[in-house]
């Protein structure tokens, strides 16, 4: 599944921020993604594989939170940054001009991570 091996990587990096910090982690309470509606990846599969993602990791315990962002277009007809709906992907939903300047909704980031040493 593609959302397990975007998590694989997500956990990846947390480890690898708990190994270099300073600071003594044990475990991580938490992770918060951002994930745009255009970034192929699915908040239900991200939820449903999360779980085999974080097993045996220092993320074994921690909850994932995913906060989706919404695709948006710069129009260069409107001139403002106009949210759209994926299926109308590239086209500016108010004057119907094609744009290829997304604004937001390539996202796959994580937000945050809440830390926690024991
Ligand atoms: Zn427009």
């Amino acid at each position: 599944m593609h959302e397990l091996g975007l998590l694989t990587s997500v956990v990846a990096a947390v480890e690898k921020a708990a190994a270099d910090a300073d600071y003594q982690v044990t475990r991580v309470e938490k992770v918060a993604l951002n994930v745009g509606t255009m970034s192929g990846a699915i908040p239900e599969a991200l939820y449903g594989s999360w779980p085999i993602a974080r097993e045996n990791s220092i993320c074994s315990s921690a909850e994932l939170e995913v906060n989706t962002i919404p695709a948006s277009v710069d129009c260069p007809n409107c001139s403002k940054e106009v949210e759209i709906d994926e299926f109308f992907a590239l086209l500016c939903p108010e004057c119907g001009m094609p744009t290829g300047n997304l604004a937001h909704g390539r996202e796959f980031e994580i937000s945050w991570v809440e830390w926690a040493k024991d």
